[in-house]
């Protein structure tokens, strides 16, 4: 599928590219073609006007003395390389005199440019069929007209020009079409990947979630199933049973929570749900819940607030929850008679608040994993305290949607220390 979308992604970037290549390549061509053409035709005119100017008009046989002019000589070959022929036509377009290759009883003498493929007897220099560019400049005297003077020359150094043009772009279009093909499939790429990624996770997550549900299901489904087929009128064994049903269901309970929570808040806040969030008070209200509970009964635990009150931007009930995270993991992973620490400082533009216990530690090796979702650093552990390795998923996921990071330190038998940095508002 990614493949697939990649190579799409790849085509249409190719296509839309190439098409803006082609279309620019033309124009180029076209812009060549008027530039070529253009400056051929200052050059004609200004031949023809030097012609026009510097002959001598013989007014009795109506023809102008060409031979003398400095571009011609006196034949053909005084054309010169550039021109290819001379014509004078009287006033009424009728051919009176010419130099160069021979005409064709029919010749026109209509003023202006005009591009032909010479249909003329040809002279042995010059070969058949060939391209010209030709001038028909109308000539007064005392302001009236008194012929037209008509040059041609070949347009074989502007066709070698355009040929030179063309090969260079019918070697460099199809190989930026290859270069573009190249990067739109890099692009394409890179535009897949976190699509690729996140696709990924979540083929992850939902096969991990499925295992976790698959376990107390069945724990579920087998208890019931007992307690429908015993025979026994043991009323202790059945609320054993319903016991044990009650506690995996409230289990489940809980990990659906946790899903439907990972789902709901991900990615960063919504502008209007972000609130002042009194750090300080926030704590010392969790504190005080805490000290009444059971799991923290058999730990020393301590707290260390600021004088002032610390503001952040945010969503109070998420904070609470990722303290709230910290500490049961702290309460689950300390023996009893240990240490739990509840910090809150500010550090430059940040408000730290830390959760340090002196507890079992997580290995080295698992703590880049720890914040992935499901990952336990011991199944076994896990299991005995009811753990599915969401909880510093959780933390993490909250701390990100509030633009802060999260820390963590921990030494085996030692202890571990969590930090959550939050932008001070
Ligand atoms: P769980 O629900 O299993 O505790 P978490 O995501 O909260 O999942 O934690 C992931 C793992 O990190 C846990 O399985 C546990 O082994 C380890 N862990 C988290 N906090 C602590 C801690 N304070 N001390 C030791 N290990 C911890």
């Amino acid at each position: 599928m990614f493949y697939r979308s990649r190579s799409n992604l790849a085509l249409w970037f190719t296509l839309t590219m190439g098409s803006i290549l082609v279309v620019f390549a033309g124009v180029l061509y076209y812009q060549a073609v008027l530039n070529e053409l253009g400056n051929l035709d200052r050059l004609l005119y200004k031949k023809s006007r030097v012609m026009a100017v510097n002959a001598k008009y013989d007014l009795r046989n109506k023809q102008l003395d060409l031979e003398n002019v400095p571009l011609l000589g006196s034949n053909v070959a005084p054309l010169g390389t550039e021109l290819v022929y001379a014509r004078w036509y009287d006033t009424k377009g009728q051919l009176v005199q010419f130099f160069g290759i021979i005409p064709r009883a029919q010749v026109t003498a209509i003023p202006g440019y005009q591009t032909l493929k010479t249909t003329l007897y040809s002279s042995k220099e010059i070969p058949p069929a060939i391209w010209l560019r030709q001038l028909t400049l109308p000539v007064y005297q005392n302001s009236s007209l008194i012929g037209y003077l008509q040059i041609a020359t070949p347009l074989v150094s502007v066709q070698n020009d355009l040929a030179r043009l063309r090969l260079v772009l019918l070697l460099t279009v199809p190989a930026t079409l290859g270069v573009i093909g190249l990067a739109g499939w890099c692009l394409g790429g890179i535009a897949m990947q976190p699509i690729h990624d996140s696709y990924e996770q979540l083929q992850r997550f939902t096969a991990d979630a499925s295992h976790e549900l698959r376990s107390p299901l069945s724990a579920i489904t087998s208890n019931a199933q007992y307690g429908l087929i015993s025979q026994s009128t043991d009323i202790e064994a059945q609320r054993q049973r319903f016991g044990k049903i009650f506690d995996v269901a409230k289990s489940m309970n809980n990990l659906v929570n946790n899903l439907l929570f990972l789902a709901r808040h991900a990615g960063r806040l919504s502008p209007e749900s972000l609130q002042e969030v009194n750090l300080k008070s926030e704590l010392v209200q969790i504190a005080d819940e805490y000290a009444t509970q059971e799991a923290v009964q058999h730990l020393n635990l301590t707290y260390t607030f600021p004088t002032t009150s610390v503001i952040v931007l945010g969503d109070a009930n998420l904070l609470e929850q990722a303290v709230v995270n910290l500490l049961s993991n702290a309460f689950k992973y300390t023996p009893a008679g240990g240490q739990v620490q509840l910090r809150l400082f500010t550090q430059s533009y940040w408000a730290v608040i830390e959760v340090i216990d002196n507890g079992i530690g997580i290995p080295e090796a698992d703590l880049p994993h720890i914040f992935e979702r499901f990952y336990r650093v011991d199944k076994k552990r896990s299991r005995k305290t009811g753990g599915y390795g969401l909880g510093l998923s959780i933390v993490q996921q909250i701390v990100s949607a509030h633009s802060g990071h999260l820390s963590v330190k921990s030494v085996v038998d030692k202890g571990s220390t969590f930090q959550i940095f939050l932008p001070i508002k």
